[in-house]
């Protein structure tokens, strides 16, 4: 390629200085020739999807950058009545393979429409979204392990799946890791095991039950399953387009607070609650922020702000630096932690350090 990509320009958030090297890898070797290469010589390497899940650091990344170009997505098994087993390479988007699961009848992703990204990310955090995770349909995922210089293949418990986690992400975040900030282990292929059907799995998520018209619990056609969540997201501005400015985010920046009893009952009755097993329970980032007192389009000076339609989402205005999202972080997350006593967890890698 001529020229190397800054993180902007690799990134949703589009912020980010210079990358040393960028690596467009169309096969699986040199992806494991690259990530070998940058440990043998102790150079920092980034493994890159789609750049949706990322704040880069305006001072850019000194090392080596390696993104997977390779799409497609390979049926194993049809028809047989036991569901259906793909093959997706890492690089593959996501998007379009649920479009491609929705078209075919694979049940089970037709509620993470629109996430962007690359589908060897989606494991990372597990992603979900409108009652469905990732982690209902990965079988397995197989990776290049950075510990044992080898190809290993996790199964879906190895990969130990958790509301916004995975061993994957486990691995980033291990103390003294030596790989920050990439994880152990680097996507290569995920298979998914998936349900064949002519109807979506059961709508969970309120709001698109309602949206559909049918009540929690019941099922759709998956395309129309799809056409809502779409709609639902972009007006929650949660579908990338480069004409709104909204969507220049990196989606949810604060996870959801799982707290234990005695801290989600110092919230206020009105909070919102879900119950998150073993008497923990799930309230709401969006709600906590809201009422702290930052409301949508809130922003500081420079070209950061929340976005218009969603509390959750950090957004550049246009021209806005790294340094401008990280004050803004900053400032909702105390104000949160002052208000209520909560500490929001970033959802996305903040490269190069933590808020
Ligand atoms: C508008 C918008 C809406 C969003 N909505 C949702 C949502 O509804 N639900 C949700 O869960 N997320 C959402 N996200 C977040 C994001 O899209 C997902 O986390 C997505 O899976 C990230 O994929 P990516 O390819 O862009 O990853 P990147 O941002 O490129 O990378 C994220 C992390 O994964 C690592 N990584 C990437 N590829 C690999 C690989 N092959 N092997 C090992 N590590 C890898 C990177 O090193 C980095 O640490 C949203 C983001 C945006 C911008």
């Amino acid at each position: 390629m001529t020229g190397t990509p800054s993180l902007a320009e690799l990134t949703t958030l589009r912020v980010g200085g210079p990358v040393h090297t960028f690596v467009a890898a169309a096969d699986q070797a040199t992806i494991i020739e690259t990530v070998r290469g940058a440990d043998a010589n102790s150079r920092p390497l980034l493994v890159l999807g789609g750049g949706s899940n990322i704040l880069a650091p305006d001072a850019g990344f000194d090392g080596i950058v390696v993104q997977d170009q390779r799409t497609g997505v390979s049926v194993q098994e049809a028809g047989t009545g036991q569901g259906v087993r793909v093959t997706v390479p890492a690089g593959q988007d996501w998007d379009g393979f649920v479009a491609r699961a929705v078209a075919e009848g694979w049940q089970g992703v037709e509620a993470l429409s629109g996430i962007p990204g690359s589908t060897g990310a989606t494991p990372m955090q597990n992603v979900g979204a409108y009652g469905q995770e990732v982690s209902e349909v990965i079988a397995a995922v197989r990776t290049w392990d950075r510990a044992e210089r080898r190809i290993r293949t996790l199964s879906r418990t190895d990969l130990a799946f958790g509301y916004r986690n995975s061993v994957l992400k486990e691995s980033l975040y291990a103390p003294d890791s030596p790989w920050f900030p990439t994880p152990r282990y680097v996507v290569l292929q995920v298979q998914f095991q998936m349900v064949q059907a002519d109807v979506s799995a059961p709508i969970r998520y309120a709001e698109l039950a309602k949206t559909l018209g049918v009540a929690v619990g019941e099922r759709v056609p998956a395309a129309q399953v799809r056409e809502a969540v779409l709609a639902l997201r972009r007006g929650k501005g949660m579908v990338l387009d480069a004409d709104d400015h909204d969507t220049w985010s990196a989606g949810s920046f604060f996870t959801n607070p799982i707290l234990d009893a005695a801290r989600a009952a110092a919230l206020p009755p009105q909070a919102p609650r879900f119950d998150a097993g073993q008497g923990r329970v799930k309230t709401s980032a969006a709600w906590l922020i809201a009422q702290a007192g930052f409301d949508k389009g809130y922003g500081l000076p420079g070209a950061a702000a929340l976005s218009t339609k969603h509390t959750l989402a950090l957004t550049n205005r246009g021209g806005a630096r790294a340094a401008d999202l990280v004050a803004l972080a900053r400032t909702v997350r105390a104000g949160v932690q002052e208000r209520f006593g909560v500490e929001l967890v970033p959802e996305p890698v903040v490269l190069g350090g933590r808020l």
